[in-house]
C-alpha cells in the first residue's frame, strides 16, 4: 500500500461521485415531479389530486 492514491483513482472517485450524483438527482427529480403531479395548491400547499385540492376542495363541499 503506497501513501495516497494514484492520480487515476482520484479521477476515477470524482467521476463516480459526479455520476452518482447525477443519478441520484434526477432520480430524485423525477420522484418529486411524480409526486407533485399535477401540482401544488397555492392557497394551502397541499398536492392537487384530480386537479382539484384536496383540503380547499374539501372546504368547498362543507360549505355545500
Ligand atoms: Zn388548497
Amino acid at each position: 500500500m503506497g501513501v495516497g492514491l494514484p492520480p487515476i483513482y482520484a479521477i476515477v472517485i470524482s467521476l463516480a461521485i459526479y455520476f452518482g450524483i447525477r443519478i441520484f438527482v434526477g432520480r430524485r427529480k423525477k420522484m418529486i415531479e411524480e409526486s407533485v403531479g399535477e401540482g401544488i395548491c397555492v392557497k394551502c400547499g397541499s398536492k392537487i389530486e384530480n386537479k382539484k385540492c384536496p383540503i380547499c376542495d374539501r372546504k368547498k363541499l362543507g360549505n355545500v
